[in-house]
């Protein structure tokens, strides 16, 4: 059987049909379709390229927490239900297993290694904690050693300073350098801007959870509308805008067979995003 999918693809609002082949859409139907059956699983609505979750720790619910594999399973599971179908983790208290970047059944993983956290910053012993002359080496060896992420904490008390800029700015560099991305927790009004001044200044803003249960990123993108974001930007932050900053295409031909499907247009109607009618990853259906 070959799966067949028709709808309007977003954000070019564009109708498009599609095939899936293996894990890859297609625009044409693949070789030897001909001789197999056909079925359309999507007929009409809205597609997107699946949602995304830029913030999200799976795998332990509070800092107190020992980091446990089966409730990383269950959080992955979770997300994937809601059509979250890749998260970036910046940030847990162990390194990810191996099983997350292999595992066919859940969503995409971008992984950032263990939280860094210098002296005064973050929960004592929930990440790794080093001094801020080791920042710069630690910083190389999380992103070297997890999906090209690390993740500092930049700032914690609102009295207290920040890491130095130079220090954070060796450090980016030196993570640069090897291809690496780094993710800075920032919660002061020293380390953080408003949403819709960001947005503005031509930041890209993006939708992330930070919290609990899991699959919830569709409310972020409803926050960051009633911040001010323009509508369609508000839900791209969660869903293509999103996976293409994480090296992933939107709906094309030859793109991974990754989709939510809506009845609603979700830029008209936000509320929808949350409960999307159809959810594919890697060419399966979830639902
Ligand atoms: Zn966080």
């Amino acid at each position: 059987m070959i799966m067949r999918i028709r709808g309007v693809v977003l954000p070019e609002r564009e109708e498009r049909t599609f095939w899936v082949d293996g894990e890859r859409l297609r625009s044409e139907p693949p070789a030897g379709a001909a001789a197999k059956r056909v079925e359309t699983v999507v007929d009409g609505g809205w597609l997107l390229p699946g949602l995304v979750d830029v913030h999200t720790h799976p795998g332990a619910e509070s800092p107190d927490d020992r980091f446990d594999e089966a409730l990383l399973r269950r959080h992955l599971s979770e997300h994937r239900d809601a059509g979250v179908l890749l998260v970036r983790t910046p940030g847990t208290a162990e390194r990810m297993p191996g099983w997350v970047d292999t595992e066919t059944e859940l969503p995409r993983v971008r992984s950032a290694g263990q939280w860094l956290a210098t002296p005064g910053r973050f929960f004592p012993g929930a990440g790794r904690d080093i001094g801020e002359d080791e920042l710069a080496a630690a910083a190389v060896e999380e992103a070297t050693a997890a999906s090209g992420w690390c993740k500092v904490i930049g700032d914690w008390r609102w009295d207290e300073p920040a890491v130095p800029l130079d220090v954070l700015k060796a450090t980016v560099d030196a993570v640069h350098a090897v291809g690496g991305r780094v993710a800075v927790h920032c919660q002061t009004s020293e380390g953080s801007h408003n949403v819709r001044l960001a947005h503005e200044a031509g930041v890209t803003v993006l939708a992330g959870t930070d919290t609990f249960p899991c699959g919830t990123v569709a409310t972020e993108s409803q926050w960051l509308l009633r911040a001010g974001m323009p509508a369609e930007e508000a839900l791209g932050a969660a869903s293509w805008t999103a996976r293409a900053w994480l090296g992933l295409p939107g709906l094309i031909d030859g793109a991974p067979a990754d989709l939510v499907a809506y009845d609603q247009d979700p830029v008209a109607e936000p509320a929808a995003l949350g409960q999307p009618k159809r959810v594919i990853l890697r060419g399966r259906i979830v639902r």
